[in-house]
């Protein structure tokens, strides 16, 4: 027998001999999962149930073997909404949000947008622009199954209006059935060949379709910026997340394609997170 405390801090230790940062963080969330409550709400001097300690050690035994956190909790926040997460789709980055405050923004005053999410993944960008603007109609478009499994879950469990589409945002019979939009929000995969040879360990347990954006990363930057920009109204504007090197390339690339008030907006960090481009004055 082995009490809570004891149980709790030879999981710390565990996760923290294989390096984890945050390994205290990491070994609370695991427990609530298992127990149903945090730490402080146990006396931590009790025994452990078996079922309870073998369920435990099971979930920090998957962590120690690099699964990430978030596929093993089943659920991640992102811009505060409750996002289903698991194997086959990409874990939603803080990184990210500053995607959403861009578009948002931009976009706060405007009544009754039209707004597509290109390569959806889990729905976090599109659901949060959605709990955040006066949204008319969005279309979330993903080719996965598995990402459309948890998409569909994540629509319902965020009481979201919008539509799934399953399909290659590069298909035309895809794009033909899209609506016009104002705004377009993208984070395709976007790394290179190289990038893919060094994945930091929980990646690589992430699907490779949702990372790997051909040899120099930016086919999907190429793509959908020739593809999309007659789906803009006048006005309308498309946002890319980015990786931390693509800022001048993908600038360059919308505007090759034709877009204005090109920009690229810095995260958190001070890098290159966001492109953004215009489409004005159509005829
Ligand atoms: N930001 C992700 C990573 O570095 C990549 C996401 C993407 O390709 N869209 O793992």
């Amino acid at each position: 027998m082995v009490t809570l405390n004891e149980l709790f801090q030879s999981a710390k230790a565990s996760l923290s001999e294989i390096g984890i940062e945050n390994a205290y963080f990491e070994t609370k969330e695991l427990f609530c999962k298992t127990f149903g409550k945090e730490p402080v709400y146990f006396d931590m001097s009790d025994y452990a149930d078996e079922k309870n300690r073998k369920a435990f050690e099971s979930l920090i035994k998957r962590r120690v073997k690099g699964e990430p956190l978030q596929y093993i909790l089943g659920e991640w926040e992102f811009y505060s909404l409750p996002i289903k997460v698991g194997k086959g789709v990409l874990i939603p980055r803080q990184d990210t949000e500053t995607l959403v405050d861009a578009a948002i923004e931009l976009y706060k005053n405007n009544c009754g947008i039209t707004v597509l999410d290109l390569c959806s993944g889990s729905g976090c960008i599109g659901l949060a622009l959605e709990k955040n603007l006066a949204v008319k109609k969005i279309v979330l478009v993903e080719n996965s199954k598995s990402a459309v499994d948890y998409l569909k879950e994540n629509v319902t469990l965020n009481s979201s209006k919008a539509e799934i589409v399953k399909g290659s945002v590069l298909d035309n019979a895809v794009i033909d059935r899209l609506p016009q939009a104002d705004l377009i929000v993208s984070n395709p995969p976007y790394l290179s060949s190289s990038d893919m040879e060094n994945l930091q360990r929980e990646v690589e347990f992430e699907p490779k379709d949702a990372l790997f954006g051909g040899e120099d990363g930016l086919d999907f930057y190429r793509e959908i910026a020739g593809l999309y920009i007659n789906k803009l109204n006048s006005g309308g504007r498309v946002f890319f997340e980015i990786g931390i090197d693509q800022g001048v390339e993908v600038s360059r690339i919308l505007t090759d394609a034709g877009y204005k008030n090109v920009r690229i907006i810095k995260d958190m960090c001070g890098a290159d997170r966001v492109a953004t481009g215009e489409v004005y004055d159509r005829a």
